[in-house]
């Protein structure tokens, strides 16, 4: 079954306290409509920043209840299609992300996308590379904002999270409560600015329960990798945690010792920085498929 939801359904947390919008089974298809992260408040390079409602920033669209989920599961969530609307915006500026420091007030721009390519000045177009950045389920308690990342998922910024992609989020609560937002025509690992090229647009998702499977955090699945996320208040944290998320994934399937599976990640396998620029920063640990295969590591 294929349902569709509107952006008018937005949210700004995930929370278990947030009457679903849509209840749907295992195995159903939704298709998703976003607002860009700006809930759309930036439409001519004549809106400025300096008159955003912060208080409508990050909407995120649901959320979705998943019948047959429960505590302890994971949301098995393939990324069937995702489609951008032909206007992206940046934004940066005084205060605002690795070059905050080096920048005097609020800068805002909206960008023609054309032909799959985005028009980022009269010299230079590059293709885009749509990635969802906001994506996730309710946590266990209280509600977190759309625009922090964790385990739950949420402002993730991740760009390996894309069409084709298939992500594994850990359930928390009956029925998930799952939600996305946030899309980016291009983003670049780091997210160094503080945005992504902003678009709104629409997902097409399957949503399938998992059981017995385990996970504590986000784990993406592309054709060539797979990857376990981790969001931390620093860097380092967000580095040790999915490094280590990987290496028990590998324990849990294999007889390999510790050793063992250190030397394998550390010839083969890629830790990435997602984005360092929202409350918390998210790293992760990505190995090849081939590899995980091997292991008999099926997700
Ligand atoms: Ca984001
Ligand atoms: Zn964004």
């Amino acid at each position: 079954m294929t349902y569709k939801v509107s952006s008018d359904n937005y949210m700004f947390s995930f929370s278990k306290e947030l009457e679903p919008v849509l209840r749907v089974k295992s195995g159903d298809v939704v298709e998703i409509e976003t607002m860009d992260c700006f809930a759309n408040q930036i439409k001519t390079n004549e809106d400025k920043m300096e008159s955003l409602d912060w208080n409508r920033i990050n909407p995120a669209t649901g959320p979705v209840y998943v019948e047959g989920t429960e505590a302890g599961d994971a949301l098995k969530v393939t990324i069937e299609k995702i489609e951008i609307g032909d206007k992206g915006v940046v934004a940066t500026g005084k205060g605002l992300g690795v070059l905050g420091h080096l920048m005097e007030g609020l800068y805002s721009r909206v960008l023609d996308i054309k032909d799959g390519q985005v028009i980022f000045n009269e010299d230079i177009s590059f293709p885009t590379n749509t990635m969802i950045g906001v994506i996730g389920v309710a946590p266990k308690e209280g509600s977190i904002n759309c625009g922090t990342p964790g385990s739950h998922g949420g402002n993730m910024d991740t760009k390996l999270i894309r069409e084709g992609s298939v992500l594994y989020l850990p359930v928390f609560v009956e029925g998930a409560l799952f939600g996305l937002g946030d899309l980016h025509a291009s983003m670049g690992d780091g997210e160094i600015g503080v945005s992504g090229v902003e678009v709104c647009g629409s997902v097409t998702v399957k949503l399938e329960v998992v059981k017995n499977i385990g996970i504590a955090n986000p784990i993406v699945k592309t054709n060539d990798i797979t990857a376990t996320i981790a969001s931390a208040i620093t860097l380092d944290e967000a580095v040790t945690i999915a490094t280590q998320d990987m290496a028990n994934l590998i324990k849990l399937h294999s007889s390999m010792a510790m050793e063992e599976i250190a030397t394998l990640m550390s010839a083969v396998g890629n830790l990435e920085i997602s984005q360092v620029v929202d409350p918390e920063k998210t790293a992760r640990f990505a190995m090849p498929n081939e590899i995980l295969e091997r292991l008999n590591i099926q997700l």
